[in-house]
């Protein structure tokens, strides 16, 4: 590309920072300012003028204006500022760009399907630019975050994933693509926004549902054969029937449902190392029995089964409690399929501080999205029944946590090993300061990812999930632990991504799943493949 379409063009436009060679060679002379920037200078001047504004939203606006404009600088922006760009290219600022998505979209990225393209959607992702996808990261946008239905709003949500994709794991973003299939939105409020840019039509279910998605599957893997696909945000009536459809046919995965899984497991398994203890010696409750809590509890059971445990042992120590109480089968309320495998012979208990006095656990997770559950007189119990009592508090936004981080330590009297879903700011309790960290995915879907795409493989296990837990809990320090955290630090997402991604790779590679050569030193390749702002190696050259 020569001049003003190489300028125009996110993945080979250098902007200021064109040498003078460049600027002759693609005819570049009197484009741009004369003096040559470095690429410092260029992020200092980004730096400068994201710094200048206060709401994170407009923060949002003009990374995004950088993305579209020049994909390394936007990639070394979020590199170098992790911690602090993180929260607004993902959760929570981009929940609200997703809201405000019609109102703010200026920048074309990513595909969309929506249920007009039936029967020509081989078509759409013809016209795609990219000559080779390794990743999609597809949402229909039905339940974003906590927000529910969007629409076709929900688009925030793939693009920025997969930002963190490249960001944490290198993954090469002319390889990476956010799809959101638009079926309509049942959200009345955006039906009857003028700017909405989706269908303004109720949502498509049932069949025309299930073949729509069909279809987009077959073309991109058709285009692509080895691309693989990452659901995202789907309502629970479509979640687990996809995840179950698809994942035996083609690499997939649904990273609320297994990346959750994965990121909590991580916490229990530091949690095990601070109390020197195994899975098989906890009993542990949950609050809420959603496709979170099951989620987790099943992926926790596998981890028991690997410690030795039988299927019914493992499944023995867990126990849920949802809207009706605890869930046992002495119990008045109908129990769910999905439920009953954790259903025990326990008494019935309708407030959860019978339920603790009941079953006496060693942890309770909360994944109920009810605030403040976590009262008190529960936590003291925990702390009466408990030297180190597990508390994870996960439920999203701040406002859902089942308790905060400062009243978890405090009526434990410190003694607490805490998770929260939302970030809390470190705690001092006995002049001791605590720093929860966060049970969150984007501590392993990265990695995951770049495991999956590094061996090009046939299918993505559930195994892998807790491959993943494994070797990000190995990453914990005593440092860590001392301090309360069951998580690293953020800042060292990419070297977290790269250990996962190996880990990962291994696993496929052992299980006969990857298509490609295994090379000598795992680690060092999967290093090397990982994609880096400052040395782009971008292929339409
Ligand atoms: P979900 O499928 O709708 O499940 C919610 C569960 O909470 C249901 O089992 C429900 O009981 C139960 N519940 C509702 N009110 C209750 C009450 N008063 N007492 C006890 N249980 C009650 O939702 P989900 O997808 O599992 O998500 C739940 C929460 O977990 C959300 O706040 C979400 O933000 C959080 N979450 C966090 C992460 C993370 O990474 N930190 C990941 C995923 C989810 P019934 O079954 O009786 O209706
Ligand atoms: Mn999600």
């Amino acid at each position: 590309l020569r001049g003003v379409d190489r300028l125009r063009n996110p993945w080979m436009n250098k902007g200021s920072t064109f040498t003078e060679e460049e600027r002759d060679k693609y005819g570049l002379r009197g484009l741009l300012p004369p003096r040559v920037c470095s690429f410092d200078e260029q992020v200092e001047r980004l730096t400068d003028i994201i710094g200048s504004y206060k709401a994170p939203i407009n923060k949002y606006q003009v990374l995004e204006g950088v993305h579209a404009s020049d994909e390394s600088l936007y990639f070394e922006l979020l590199v170098r500022n992790i911690d602090e760009y993180l929260p607004i290219v993902y959760t929570p600022t981009v929940g609200e760009a997703c809201q405000k998505f019609s109102h703010i979209f200026r920048y074309a990225r990513g595909l969309y399907v929506s249920a007009e393209d039936k029967g020509r959607v081989r078509q759409l992702v013809a016209n795609v630019p990219h000559q080779d996808v390794d990743i999609i990261v597809v949402t229909d946008g039905q339940r974003i975050l906590g927000l529910g239905d969007l629409g076709v709003n929900g688009m925030g949500i793939p693009i920025g994933k997969l930002a963190l994709y490249t960001a944490c794991a290198g993954v090469n973003p002319q390889k990476a693509l956010p799809v959101c299939i638009d079926v309509g939105t049942n959200n009345e409020e955006l039906l009857a926004d003028p700017l909405y840019m989706g269908l303004r039509q109720h949502r498509v279910t049932g069949p025309a549902y299930d073949e729509l998605i069909a279809e987009f599957v077959a073309a991109v893997r058709e285009r692509w054969p080895h691309v693989v696909i990452q659901f995202e945000d789907f309502h629970n009536s479509h979640a687990y029937d996809l995840l179950d459809y698809w994942k035996d046919r083609i690499p997939c995965f649904n990273d609320d449902i297994q990346g959750t899984a994965s990121v909590v497991v991580t916490g229990m398994f530091s949690a095990m190392r601070a109390l020197k203890q195994k899975l098989s010696d906890q009993r542990i409750l949950f609050l809420g029995a959603g496709s979170a809590a099951t989620g987790i509890a099943h992926l926790i059971a596998d981890a028991m089964v690997e410690e030795g445990d039988t299927r019914e042992e493992a499944l023995a120590r867990i126990r849920l409690f949802d809207s009706k109480g605890l869930v046992t089968k002495k119990r008045e309320a109908a129990i769910s399929s999905a439920k009953m495998p954790f259903a025990g012979e326990d008494e019935p208990a309708v407030s959860l501080l019978e339920a603790v006095k009941e079953v006496k656990p060693t942890a309770i997770i909360g994944v109920s999205a009810q605030g403040g559950a976590f009262t008190e007189e529960v936590l003291r119990e925990m702390a009466k029944l408990n030297d180190r009592p597990i508390i994870f508090a996960l439920s999203n936004p701040t406002s859902k946590a089942e308790c905060t981080a400062e009243e978890a330590y405090r009526y434990t009297d410190g003694r607490c090993l805490f998770a929260c879903g939302s970030p809390f700011k470190p705690v001092e309790i006995n002049s001791k300061t605590f720093v929860p960290r966060q049970g969150n995915n984007h501590y392993v879907f990265p990695g995951i990812g770049l495991g999956c795409i590094f061996t090009k493989c046939t299918r993505i296990p559930n195994e892998v999930f807790l491959v993943g837990a494994k070797t990000l809990a190995d990453l914990v320090s005593e440092a860590d632990l001392e301090r309360g955290s069951l998580y690293p630090p953020l800042t060292e997402v990419r070297s977290i991504a790269a250990e996962i991604g190996a880990a990962v790779a291994e696993y496929l590679f052992d299980k006969g799943l990857a298509t490609v050569e295994r090379p000598a030193d795992l680690k060092k390749a999967v290093r090397d493949f990982m994609w880096n702002p400052k040395n782009p190696h971008f292929i339409a050259e």
